[in-house]
């Protein structure tokens, strides 16, 4: 199946279109492709639902935000559960063997896709089309380190695949459907307000395909789907960071009509250091040193990601200057860039001195410390008053 069109683009509408602009654009649409109005049109009804499907994201405010920031993903069936999107579950802690069935069942559990709209008696001739499953997202923390050197992560999902048993036909000895005669539609009369209307829907037995099968699938209960816990490996490349995603194919929610299964999503949260920070591809870690050691310079052992490396202070080093180790930031493999490490200083004063420091310190005050800038400051004091 075709990937899914930008919903902006279905209703024919900007980015930046009010609230007023979207509804008048779908109503528009809402129109042209109503299914009543389009009875020899087999397309319209897709491009009806289409439409209704954009609407129903882009004029919730909430929707709209998630599906602005993240695509479909971030407004499929399952993730678009309630308000807070993304945010209604939290990560699987330690990743490793964690049984996800819970949660996917609560969050993820119906697979009703957008509501209808009032008034349509929506469903027409949709049975036989293969659909797509939606796509899910799920977020997993990762340690700083499993971020920064990469790492392999086992959890268990479920995956709803088809059964084994009877292929995913639901059942055996097939035979043409006795109440559609094999259409997979039905025709019906319809009374309303507005008179009476012919209408045809998806087939109720045969669910649109046709056919019913002689004996049922025991494995499946004759649905041709089954659900299985499975263990998902994924191997995390060097440098992943906070929102970056890893996609896993076809383990998303399972499609309906033989359509294939949607794609699963892995959003990344990674743990903050106790010492580097990290900007992206850069890490900035803080040196304390002594009063000495910033007047006097030194050589220090300076810790990076990838082991200490020896560094020379310069005499006269004061808090927050910085000195840059090149190539020493992350390696990141997932965007194919190696950051820098910058080494910032930070000098620490003593609050308390032993007798013999305070003396040789008292000394030290007593000759000449200012710096120019000391210098230039105190005059202006001066000149001020
Ligand atoms: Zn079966
Ligand atoms: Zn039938």
């Amino acid at each position: 199946m075709a990937e899914k069109r930008d919903y902006y683009e279905v209703l024919g509408v900007s980015k930046s279109a009010t609230e007023a602009e979207i509804k008048s654009a779908f109503r528009k649409k809402a129109k042209e492709f109503h299914p009543d109005l389009n009875k020899d049109d087999p397309k319209a009804t897709d491009k009806f639902k289409e439409a209704q499907e954009a609407y129903s994201v882009l004029s919730d405010e909430q929707k709209r935000k998630m599906y602005d920031q993240y695509g479909h993903a971030g407004v499929s069936q399952g993730a678009a559960g309630g308000p807070g999107g993304f945010d209604g579950f939290g990560g699987f802690g330690g990743g490793v063997d964690v049984d996800l069935s819970d949660i996917f069942d609560s969050i993820f559990g119906g697979s009703s896709g957008f509501g209808g709209f009032g008034g349509f008696s929506g469903n027409r001739s949709s049975g036989q089309r293969a659909t797509r499953g939606s796509d899910i997202l799920m977020r997993m923390d990762l340690t700083f380190d499993e971020a920064i050197y990469g790492c392999e992560k086992k959890f268990k999902i479920d995956v709803v695949e088809d059964c084994s048993e009877c292929h995913g036909h639901g059942g055996f000895e097939r035979e043409d459907c006795s109440t559609c005669h094999g259409r997979g539609t039905v025709t019906t009369q319809q009374r309303t307000i507005l008179g009476a209307f012919q209408s045809t829907t998806t087939c109720p037995d045969c669910g649109g395909t046709g056919h019913t099968y002689k004996r049922k699938c025991s494995e499946c209960n004759g649905k041709g789907k089954v659900k299985k816990n499975k263990t998902i490996t994924i191997n995390i490349p060097e440098g992943i960071n906070t929102g970056d995603r890893q996609r896993v194919t076809g383990k998303g929610n399972p499609g309906s009509n033989g359509g294939e299964n949607g794609d699963l999503y892995i959003e990344f949260l990674v743990d903050e250091h106790d010492f580097f920070i990290r900007d992206n591809d850069d890490i900035y870690l803080e040196v304390p040193i002594t009063l000495t050691e910033a007047i006097l310079g030194c050589k220090k052992d300076i810790p990076t990601l990838y082991g200490n490396v020896k560094l020379n202070i310069p005499a006269g080093t004061n808090s927050g200057d910085k000195q840059r180790i090149k190539g020493k930031g992350v390696d990141n493999k997932y965007r194919r860039h190696k950051g820098d490490m910058y080494v910032v200083f930070k000098v620490y004063t003593p609050k308390k001195l032993s007798r013999e420091q305070k003396k040789l310190i008292d000394e030290l005050a007593d000759t000449n410390l200012e710096t120019d800038e000391i210098k230039k400051f105190n005059k202006f004091t001066k000149e001020n008053d």
